[in-house]
């Protein structure tokens, strides 16, 4: 298997695991602008997670190569909207963790590379950057790239991992309903949360 194993932990270190096969090309590494993101962060106060113009460093891959080797119970998830991406966290200490999407058919999970050990070889350099119309005083050379790689990433890991019967998804049950319920953020939460 290609890559490499990383630590990964919330801020109390109460729940660990490791992300297997971390590699510039078993995944892809992309930085988020948008407001959303920042505001999941904020809403958390884990504003550390973002750099200085709000943008989240991003790991995707598939759930097969996450395992959780303490506080699993931890595990908690949120979204901004009754529809928006699934944002899991720890609750221990409120450490942004995992996005995933709504469908455990589908072989996505975004990591936060804040939470996981160091290791910029790793991870390569960043294939996207997507949102910059998000990005708080963002300097002049920060532009959109990547995208297209980004979802065509995305494409052939959930393929790939069909292929390779490689589908379990730990954030959901059986029935294929999310192993926790999501809090859904009030409009009156999101708004004091979201930047500008
Ligand atoms: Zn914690
Ligand atoms: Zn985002």
């Amino acid at each position: 298997m290609a890559g490499v194993d990383l630590a990964f932990s919330c801020r109390c270190g109460t729940l660990k695991g490791v992300l297997h096969s971390v590699s510039p090309t078993t995944g892809s590494h992309v930085k988020c602008y948008c407001c959303d993101c920042q505001a999941a962060a904020h809403h958390l106060g884990a504003a550390e997670v973002l750099d200085e113009h709000g943008g989240t460093e991003i790991y995707q891959t598939i759930p097969a190569e996450i395992e959780l080797t303490e506080g699993a119970e931890k595990l908690a998830c949120m979204r901004l909207s009754p529809k928006g991406l699934m944002r899991w966290y720890a609750s221990c200490c409120n450490s942004p963790l995992f996005n995933t999407l709504a469908s455990a058919k589908l072989a996505f999970v975004g990591v936060h590379v804040r939470a996981c050990e160091k290791n910029a070889e790793a991870f390569g350099p960043l294939v996207a950057v997507v949102n910059t119309g998000g990005a708080i005083d963002p300097p002049e050379n920060l532009k959109d790239f990547g995208m297209r790689r980004a979802i065509w990433g995305f494409v052939r890991r959930n393929l790939g991992a069909k292929l390779r019967g490689r589908t379990e998804n730990f954030f959901f049950d059986a029935n294929r309903n999310p192993i926790v319920t999501p809090y859904v953020l009030t409009l009156e939460e999101r708004r004091a949360a979201t930047p500008k």
